[in-house]
């Protein structure tokens, strides 16, 4: 063992998972020169069907691959390149009547590893992941049906605050002032 091993941190599964969609995410990035945020989940797992994690894994793939195509820097010889550089090919889809993105053969080759890994996370988080996405898409839908507004009280000039609709609707807020409701 050499002296400077440091013992490795457990992870807990969420961080794991995460971890995992990181290092395909890394990977993928520096290939083409992107550097920007990994998106969030619900983002990565648009249109995956976790129950088939190959498959899934494939469509993870797909997203990762649309995102970091339209993070390339400037700079890069990928800047100018066209999807299919990219390993991405558009396939008709005649039941939905739409195209959706998949991988070509060379991408699936040239990916062969982080696919393998993301499938197998896929196949072990998988109660995970639909937990986590329950919970993303439950508070994003709550984030469309309640907004944040701006209510003004009656004070000249009026004094404002940001607050959910849902709140200002069930609870009348007295400004200190004018003692007059804030209103949307
Ligand atoms: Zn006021």
């Amino acid at each position: 063992m050499p002296l400077n091993h440091t013992p490795e941190r457990t992870l807990d599964p969420v961080e794991q998972f995460h971890d995992c969609l990181e290092q395909s995410w890394l990977a993928v990035s520096r290939a083409y020169d992107a550097s920007s945020r990994m998106p969030d989940l619900r983002e990565l797992f648009s249109g995956t069907n976790l129950s088939i994690p190959d498959q899934a894994a494939e469509s993870v793939l797909v997203n990762i691959l649309l995102e970091v195509m339209e993070n390339v820097c400037r700079f890069s010889p990928w800047y100018t390149c066209p999807p299919r550089a990219f390993g991405l090919i558009s396939l008709r889809d005649n039941a939905a009547a739409c195209t959706r993105w998949a991988l070509a053969p060379e991408a699936i080759q040239k990916w062969e590893a982080a696919l393998a890994a993301l499938s197998e996370a896929i196949r072990k988080y998988n109660g995970l992941i639909k937990a986590i996405l329950l919970v993303d898409g439950l508070m994003a839908r709550s984030e469309e049906d309640d907004p944040y507004v701006t209510a003004c009280c009656s004070c000249m000039p009026p004094r404002a605050i940001q607050i959910k609709r849902s709140i200002l609707i069930k609870a009348e807020i007295l400004c200190d002032q004018c003692r007059q409701p804030y209103l949307d």
